[in-house]
């Protein structure tokens, strides 16, 4: 008998371990590990993705997922023993908790590790000399250059998986429920509906990708995260379209390979700064400092593309890209505050949160990161809000109590703020000549 851990990797199509448990000829069983480290450090509505996902591939499998609580480096060699499985077959996870579980897992049974969360797993794309690569656009290149391996062919309907019911060993667990959900449906047939109708508007991508007024992004992010579907099959559905918004989608794809590389050559950028300089710059603290992060988390700062996206966040547990550049841009620059803290709130809040994309998101708003932006590239929050949000129909959306306002006028409230509205907690324009002043004393 053989061994199946899943862990990021929620589904049955195009996942080639499942093909290499399949190559032995014997009955697989499959395993999911509730691991207490992960399920604390994940925010409610992560957990409620994750155990939906889990509830959707146990009954993908006809409910012969064997789910187990415990610490992995005790329950998945138990769990082997029981069945006699020689290996226990893995996805490789790149991140620090995960390379560090699974070399503890390791040294207690045999993992035989096949394919990646990512169309290009970190360390494969590096420059001439072997380095890796510190600038997207290079990468970029190099990884259109490498290329990726096109889905892999998994009948996994046929796999004899077997019934947890006839295995010793640890005790088979109900799927638990969180109550701090989102209302994206999970698992994998739900993330192949969902690629399906982006696929079906991917052309505008290009052109409207920055628009959170508009419905023009694909919200794929969660399903990438737990692995309901793979970049590889993405990757070959946009190959055939050719447009440019397949294109761009392309990119975009490479930004979360990219991330995933800058975080596995450091490790330690989850927490710290990757350019190490930052650490010295000014930050605020104490607690006036404590009062704006709170309305910063409520979205009653008084800036009204902020406090959509804010709120955004709050009730769907997700929000548009160029929104979450513009209240990060505003935590770190307009109210200097550590880029930390509000990587912390979103990774609690996201359903999406994703330690290699978040927290290097941050780090590229707060200029310590990748890419660098120049350091008076400072946003300003109306004026982004006008440009990408041209409708104004974002702001009404989440912010009720300015529904009154015609147009984008809703973005610069020039005749007066209705009531029930906040003043701005800021002066934008003060506040950007103090970080502008912070940045250059470094
Ligand atoms: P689409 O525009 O449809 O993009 C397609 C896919 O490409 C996404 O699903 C995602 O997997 C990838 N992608 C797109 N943009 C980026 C990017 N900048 N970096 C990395 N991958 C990208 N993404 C997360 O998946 N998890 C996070 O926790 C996260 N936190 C972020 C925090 C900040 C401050 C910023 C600026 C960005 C963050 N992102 C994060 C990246 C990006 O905002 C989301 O991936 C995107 O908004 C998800 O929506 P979508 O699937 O509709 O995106």
């Amino acid at each position: 008998m053989t061994l199946v851990w899943f862990r990021r990797d929620l589904r049955l199509g195009d996942l080639p371990t499942i093909t290499a448990a399949a190559d032995s000829g014997d009955p697989v069983l499959g395993l999911f590990v509730l691991d207490d480290r992960l399920l604390k450090a994940s925010g409610g509505p992560r957990r409620d993705f994750l155990f939906r996902s889990l509830a959707a591939l146990d009954e993908q499998m006809g409910g012969r997922l064997l789910v187990v609580n415990g610490d992995p480096e005790t329950v998945v060699p138990k769990v082997a023993r029981a069945i006699d499985a020689e290996c226990v077959h893995v996805s490789a996870d790149y991140g620090p908790y995960g390379r560090e579980r699974d070399e503890r897992v390791g040294k207690q049974v045999l993992l035989v590790t096949t394919g990646s969360p990512y169309a290009v797993a970190p360390g494969r794309v590096v420059k001439s000399d072997g380095e890796p690569y510190k600038v997207f656009t290079p990468y970029f290149r190099q990884w259109l250059d490498h290329g990726w391996r096109g889905p892999a062919d998994t009948s996994a309907s046929t796999l004899d998986w077997i019934d947890p019911a006839d295995v010793s060993g640890p005790r088979r667990v109900q799927i638990p429920t969180e109550e701090d959900g989102s209302d994206f449906a999970a698992g994998e047939k739900a993330a192949s509906t969902q690629w399906s109708e982006f696929l079906e508007r991917v052309k505008g991508y290009d052109d409207e990708r920055n628009r959170p007024d508009l419905d023009a992004t694909s919200r794929m992010s969660v399903y990438l995260k737990y692995g309901n579907i793979h970049p590889r099959t993405m990757l070959k559905d946009l190959g055939a379209l050719r447009s440019e918004g397949s294109a761009a989608y392309r990119r975009q794809i490479a930004w979360r390979d990219f991330y995933a590389d800058i975080l596995f050559q450091r490790p330690d950028s989850a927490r710290e700064n990757y350019v190490k300089k930052f650490d010295k710059i000014e930050l605020d603290s104490g607690k006036h400092a404590d009062e704006l992060f709170a309305a910063w988390c409520e979205g009653r700062t008084g800036f009204p593309i902020v406090d959509a996206g804010m709120r955004q966040l709050n009730s769907e547990k997700w929000m548009h890209n160029r929104v979450r550049m513009i209240v990060a841009s505003f935590l770190v620059k307009d109210l200097h505050l550590p880029w930390w803290r509000g990587a912390r709130y979103f990774m609690n809040t996201l359903v999406d949160g994703d330690l290699a994309s978040n927290q290097h998101g941050w780090q590229w708003t707060a200029g310590s990161g990748t890419d660098a932006s120049p350091y008076f590239r400072v946003f300003n929050p109306i004026t982004q809000g006008e440009k990408f949000d041209p409708t104004g129909d974002y702001v009404r959306r989440w912010v009720p109590e300015l529904r009154g306002e015609e147009g984008k006028a809703v973005h610069t409230l020039k005749f007066g703020r209705p009531q029930g509205y906040p003043d701005p907690i800021v002066d934008h324009k003060h506040e950007r000549e103090v970080a502008i002043a912070r940045f250059k004393a470094l």
